[in-house]
């Protein structure tokens, strides 16, 4: 039997069918994917085979084989032994919920978050949220930024989880898809989620309020369908999502608009910074590239960088 993991509490994971039967199921021996090592071998979102089995007159699952992941994020434990954990598998689409005030979301923050979306390989939606409480002037930033993202790929839709303005359009994008939420906490995921399907409340929120930053605390993801074909992965205390490592050539890729213009660079390991012929800044100059972008860029390559030394990293 094939099915999709919903929950991990991990020792058992529980697993439904394209038919919508449910059954509880756990691994036995190890499972090696390609290419990663982590400490749960088997993750939210994955699609997994299993036998079934009777377990004092119940019927449990053992499962057999994990099919290949579309994509999956991860988190890195902060203390010494840098365990990677999945916290969830093939995303199809993650909207970054974004606000100008109420908090303030900055473009540094987005641009991480995008560069986070591209690297992992999952599509991006922005959702400028609030709208209902702007100004003309905020209403022409808004404008600004969507223009700005749209321009070099992204979606943009401008919302009101309140008065559920644009809603639909949302919904629409997320039918028969795996989605997830992010942004800072009090943009409105939990407004957006209760306009999307009443009566739903997101687990984000209870624990985000329960424990501060940076407390050594497990990040269980969850699957839930809704009723309209589609289904959303609720992870508790992630505004972002997640950190890659990558090297420093690597970052420009993850830029759109940058990326485009890596061919025309004079050296093809160009970082866009001093070197002479640079498509990129050529691009800045004539105002083709946005300076929030450039600024973005610079300062996820010195992060990078204090990231490497601190860690000491030789690989
Ligand atoms: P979360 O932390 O991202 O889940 O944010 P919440 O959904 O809890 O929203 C935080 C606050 O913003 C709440 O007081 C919401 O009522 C309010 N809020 C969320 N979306 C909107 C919106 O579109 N318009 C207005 N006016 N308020 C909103
Ligand atoms: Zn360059």
């Amino acid at each position: 039997m094939t099915g999709t993991v919903y929950k991990s509490t991990g020792s058992w994971y529980t697993v439904k069918t394209d038919n919508g039967k449910v059954y509880e199921c756990r691994i036995k021996g190890k499972f090696r994917i390609k290419g990663i090592k982590s400490t749960n071998p088997v993750a939210v979102g994955d699609l997994v085979d299993f036998k079934l089995e009777t377990n004092n007159d119940q019927e449990t699952g053992v499962i057999e084989n994990i099919h290949e992941r579309q994509n999956y994020i991860i988190r890195k434990s902060v203390n010494l032994s840098k365990q990677t954990h999945i916290i969830a598998s093939n995303i199809d689409v993650v909207f970054l919920l974004v606000t100008l005030n109420n908090p303030t979301t900055f473009t540094t923050f987005i641009d991480r978050f995008l560069v986070t979306a591209e690297a992992y390989g999952i599509r991006a939606v922005l959702l400028f949220n609030k709208i209902d409480t702007y100004n003309d002037d905020e209403l022409v930033e808004v404008k600004y930024l969507a223009a700005l993202y749209r321009k070099i790929g992204y979606e943009c839709i401008g919302i009101s989880a309140k008065t559920a303005k644009n809603v639909d359009k949302v919904k629409s994008i997320m039918e028969g898809k795996v989605s997830m939420f992010s942004g800072h906490s009090g943009v409105g995921k939990s407004t957006l989620i209760n306009t999307i399907e009443q009566g739903f409340s997101l687990k984000t929120a209870e624990i985000s309020n329960q424990h501060q930053q940076g407390q050594h605390t497990t990040t269980f993801a969850e699957m839930f369908d809704l009723s309209f074909e589609a289904k959303i992965i609720d992870t508790p205390g992630i505004k972002g999502f997640g950190v890659v490592d990558m090297d420093k050539e690597e970052l420009g890729d993850y830029f759109p608009e940058f990326f485009e213009l890596k061919s025309e660079c004079k050296f093809n390991n160009c970082l866009h910074i001093n070197e002479p012929k640079c498509a990129v800044k050529a691009a800045l100059e004539n105002e083709e590239i946005a300076w929030s972008r450039y600024k973005s860029y610079l300062q996820i390559l010195e992060g990078e960088e204090e990231h490497y030394r601190k860690n000491n990293y030789d690989e």
